[in-house]
């Protein structure tokens, strides 16, 4: 790949400063902050080798190469955490560098899946369950044979420092279930045992939110079993966590006003699984490579989840960097630049909040012909795309229900639906593959039939206020009503006619193709903390 060709795919990527507001932080608080970050650094470093063993070397010699390919190659390298482009299959983009390997660096680069099974199914029953965990890696002794690993071990030397940096903030902090959290996580970088910082980690509740260690297993690609490192260090954000608690109080009231038959409602939400809106200060790792994370739901550890159950947090500023730098810009190209007066970050912001609390709301055990089942059990593969379209369209007609209860502001009105439209316009341009983009599509296509979303003479969208709201009590009912009765083939023919990327949208998407695929992150406020 040539110089002009990699700078061109970078570009596709825009650059964000994050610089989010921490004037309000104690001066104890903001030190443990900047600790937090010098240990989330090092996380870096062992993602790089964890995806590749060849990472580390290349990187050098990357650095070393001060001409334009060289240039291109490391800023590609960087954003990419290895020599392949991410969003195209991993292709390479140096010359000569292998394939990237399926089983990173997690396994034996000569060792395939199959002998790795085989080597596994030998292992007593606690063995097995150690090669199949998220914190070992599998490597080969001199005599041939396989062994097992412990991250302590094998990332000794970084896991020691950054155990000591958690130590070193946990001594700054006040707050003290974050102090917990981090000699919970210092400990278990050192002891390889997790277990009690994840059930810390999941009862955190403080001004700075740290998430930090071994996470996601998707670099194993062989088997997803073992986890990267990653580190996410963020702030509370205090209006939003307000809203969302004023949103959640009214959630039993959204539920028992549905759109549906009465007897699919639930007459008693279960309790909800905790969500907290953060500001990201830094990234790193698995956290921080190709596309950007705008929220994450952990831990893994299905232990600590079936005893605490799980969090969702949310990364406000990146959601509204990608609202700026993506979203207003689709809309743009969709409704013309006159339109962007009633598309709002707000709105935005508070749809993702309601579409996340909406999949805990509306039919899940369902009864179908006498049998209790549920609907991802009837829906098999089509359940994710339909679940996603659901949230959607059932969180806004819920926002326009909180509007008329008058537990949310009457302004949203103005602005909810054109922003809704441009949302899925956004996801649909993620490809159809994806269950967020199929969901969307079928929205948009619905809307379009319906003329709730009109195309005029000139190319140029627009919603029609009335059409919409009632189009989107419609949807609703008619999504949740296949959920209730586990109609999978009543889905089926529904995805057939519409998800799909009809020409009219294809036009909107060709015009915008100039608009970026996503943001890269330049860590503002970080740099300054670390230089204070
Ligand atoms: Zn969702």
């Amino acid at each position: 790949m040539d110089a002009a060709t990699l700078e061109k795919k970078i570009a596709q990527f825009a650059v964000v400063d994050l610089n989010p507001d921490l004037s309000a932080l104690p001066a104890g608080e903001k030190a443990a902050l900047a600790k937090l970050i010098e240990a989330a650094k090092i996380m870096d470093a062992v993602f790089l080798r964890q995806v590749w063993a060849g990472n580390e070397p290349l990187l050098l010699d990357l650095v070393a190469d001060p001409s334009r390919e060289g240039r291109a190659r490391l800023d590609g390298f960087l954003l990419n955490k290895g020599p392949w482009w991410r969003l195209e299959h991993y292709a390479p983009f140096v010359p000569g560098v292998p394939a990237k390997p399926p089983g990173g660096n997690f396994y034996p680069e000569d060792a395939d899946k199959k002998e790795i099974e085989a080597w596994i199914g030998t292992l007593p029953a606690a063995g097995q369950a150690e090669a199949r965990g998220f914190y070992t890696t599998v490597r080969r002794q001199p005599d041939r044979t396989l062994t097992l690993v412990p991250y302590s071990l094998e990332y000794q030397g970084d896991l020691a420092r950054a155990s000591a940096l958690l130590r070193e903030a946990a001594r700054l902090t006040q707050a003290p279930t974050l102090k917990a959290f981090l000699e919970k996580r210092a400990d278990a970088f050192l002891t390889n045992d997790y277990y009690a910082s994840e059930v810390a980690w999941m009862e955190l509740d403080a001004a700075v939110e740290p998430t930090i260690g071994p996470y996601e297993v998707y670099e194993d690609e062989h088997f997803n079993y073992k986890a990267a490192f990653e580190a996410f260090i963020a702030v509370r954000d205090d209006r939003e966590t307000q809203k969302l608690a004023t949103l959640g109080r009214h959630l039993q009231d959204v539920e028992d006003h549905l759109p549906i038959d009465p007897r699919y409602r639930n007459p008693k939400l279960g309790a909800l699984s905790p969500i907290r809106v953060v500001n990201l200060v830094f990234a790193s790792g698995d956290a921080n490579r190709g596309v950007q994370t705008i929220a994450f739901n952990l831990p893994n550890d299905e232990r600590v989840v079936a005893e605490k159950g799980a969090k969702r947090v949310m990364l406000k500023n990146l959601q509204e960097a990608k609202f700026e730098r993506i979203l207003k810009p689709l809309a743009a190209q969709a409704m013309g630049e006159a339109a962007l007066g009633s598309i709002s970050f707000d709105a935005f912001f508070t749809s993702v909040l309601m579409h996340e609390l909406m999949h805990g709301l509306g039919p899940h055990n369902i009864t179908v012909g006498g049998r209790a089942t549920t609907v991802r059990a009837e829906m098999k593969d089509l359940y994710s795309a339909l679940e996603e379209a659901k949230a959607d369209v059932s969180g806004i007609w819920a926002l326009q229900h909180l509007v008329d209860r008058g537990a949310l502001d009457r302004s949203l009105e103005s602005t909810m639906y054109r922003t809704f439209v441009a949302t899925c316009l956004r996801a649909i341009r993620w490809g159809l593959a994806e269950a967020h983009a199929r969901g969307a599509a079928v929205q948009l296509n619905r809307l379009l039939d319906r003329k709730a979303v009109v195309i005029g003479a000139d190319g140029r969208w627009d919603v029609d206020p009335k059409r919409i709201k009632a189009e989107v009590v419609d949807l609703t009912r008619v999504l949740m009503t296949l959920q209730a009765t586990g109609d999978r083939a009543g889905v089926d023919a529904l995805f057939r006619e519409l998800a799909v990327v009809r020409p009219e949208v294809q036009k909107v998407l060709d015009r915008a193709a100039a608009v970026p695929v996503d943001i890269r992150l330049r860590f503002t406020a970080a740099d300054a903390l670390a230089a204070r």
